[in-house]
């Protein structure tokens, strides 16, 4: 929140203005040119704002609900609307103590295998976690310790609470094998889940120049950003990559990210 709020501020520094609780309904496009965007605040007040360059932060797949798919080629509209992303299951555990060995304690851990793919899930599901109150320790009270996970899934099974509910068990009964005693040691545990963690999977029909580009095709003036576009990195370095690289095309200036 916090993050968000600098740059917000560094933004507004810099001469942007920031429109709150406002929605674009539409990417104006006139004769293969971005001519402005047409936005309605939270009152249901719409107006348009005229410009000769747009740059869109909106998940591409969810672009041409606000701009004209005919003004794309229609292939590439087609196969931007079809990329997938993945969501994921990220434990939270407060323990009240470590049991699993010490040289695990200050680093990362990751196994290929925590759920077998025969659950129910389309892939064998991999996890990764770390004791992050080792690394600060005013993550956690004195004497207790936080542990954070990371374990990625389809957007499909995101979706699917009976499976997402299946899986945190799943994961108990998987590190409880892993480090016996790991259950009694849970003071509490949560399991958030998302559906959309990332915007595009980097699966290869999909990573890399398979991406969005920066310029729109077809469109001159309009410019894509965020982790649907190519960038470098996954999520938010992705995100960041991908909106240096559209600001170098639009100032002409080299930022470091081509
Ligand atoms: C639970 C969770 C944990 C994550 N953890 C990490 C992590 O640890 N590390 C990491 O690198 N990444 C993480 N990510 C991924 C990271 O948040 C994304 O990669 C990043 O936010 C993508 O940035 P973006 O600008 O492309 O898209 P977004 O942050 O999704 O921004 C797009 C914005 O566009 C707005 N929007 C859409 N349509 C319209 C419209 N018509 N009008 C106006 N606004 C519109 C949306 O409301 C949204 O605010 C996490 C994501 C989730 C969900």
């Amino acid at each position: 929140m916090r993050w968000s709020q600098a740059v917000a501020r560094r933004f507004e520094e810099l001469g942007g203005t920031l429109l709150l609780e406002t929605r674009v309904r539409e990417i104006a496009i006139e004769n293969g040119r971005a001519t402005g965007v047409v936005i309605e605040d939270a009152s249901g007040a719409s107006r348009k704002i005229a410009a000769g360059k747009v740059v869109s932060n909106i998940p591409i797949q969810d672009a041409f609900r606000v701009a004209d798919k005919g003004a794309f080629p229609g292939d590439w509209a087609d196969r931007m609307e079809g990329l997938y992303g993945y969501g994921s299951i990220a434990p939270y555990f407060g323990l009240n103590k470590l049991v699993m060995p010490e040289r695990e304690w200050k680093v990362g851990v990751k196994d290929t295998y925590v759920i077998p793919k025969e659950e129910g899930f389309e892939y064998d599901v991999y996890m990764c976690w770390n004791i992050q109150s080792q690394i600060d320790p005013s993550c956690a009270p004195g004497g207790r310790h936080l542990m954070t996970a990371y374990a990625p899934v389809t957007e499909k099974e995101g979706k699917d609470k009976a499976l997402m509910a299946k899986a945190c068990r799943l994961i108990i009964d998987y590190l409880e094998r892993r480090y016996p005693g790991f259950r009694k040691s849970i003071d509490w545990a949560l399991f958030p889940t998302a559906w959309k963690l990332e915007g595009v999977a980097k699966s290869k029909t999909q990573a890399g120049t398979l991406k969005a580009p920066v310029e729109a095709p077809g469109v001159a003036g309009l410019y894509f950003a965020g982790d649907t576009v190519k960038g470098y990195g996954v999520a938010m370095d992705c995100a960041v990559a991908a909106g240096l690289i559209c600001a170098s095309r639009i100032t002409g200036k080299d930022y470091g990210v081509a």
